[in-house]
């Protein structure tokens, strides 16, 4: 497949609580081609912490002090994320924008879409082993020791993943990179 720009924009809305109160149609569609479940159709949604979809401590953090530099400075901070499903890698921007009363509005845009054969550690459904690896929930790097982060085909092979008779875990983490480039935003 070719290489797609701009083919999907999504809108949510958080209030001053980070509750979410605006989620846009495409969200769903995005959703569901990413394996998501029942609970993130659009009116099951609402009122409901942001904090429920946000996996891992350490991303979680991440996203407070972006959240808050957004509300303070009444400025837009943009976080580049890899958001990939299990058959393509994708890379979004996400634009985070202060509307008033604590308001947040986060803007998704695609910004390149390629398509790979699928990876079945991204996927929900297999039976997974004890261990646990780290993927860095921005850029989707996995750790493959304490200092050395790479992509996750890479990975896969580097790690001979698919050898194990059951996948490993995922623990979202924030890998060295992101983590500076995000604090560098504050
Ligand atoms: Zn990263």
């Amino acid at each position: 497949m070719a290489t797609r720009a701009g083919d999907q924009i999504i809108q949510y809305m958080i209030d001053a609580d980070d509750r979410i109160v605006y989620v846009s149609d495409g969200w769903w569609f995005f959703a569901e081609e990413n394996g998501a479940g029942p609970d993130c159709y659009p009116p099951q949604l609402m009122g409901r912490s942001l904090w429920n979809f946000i996996a891992g401590e350490e991303t979680r953090q991440l996203y407070r002090i972006l959240i808050a530099k957004t509300r303070s400075d009444k400025a837009t901070v943009q976080i580049p994320i890899r958001c990939d499903s299990p058959d393509l890698r994708r890379q979004i921007m996400i634009d985070l924008k202060s509307v008033g009363d604590g308001h947040i509005e986060f803007v998704c845009r695609t910004l390149q879409v390629e398509a790979r054969a699928p990876v079945d550690l991204l996927r929900s459904g297999p039976a997974r082993s004890d261990r646990f690896i780290h993927i860095c929930s921005f850029c989707k790097k996995i750790a493959v020791s304490a200092e050395e982060w790479i992509d996750t085909e890479r990975a896969i092979e580097r790690m001979a993943l698919f050898s194990a008779a059951m996948l490993p875990r995922l623990s979202h983490r924030v890998c060295p990179a992101c983590h500076n480039a995000a604090l560098a935003e504050r």
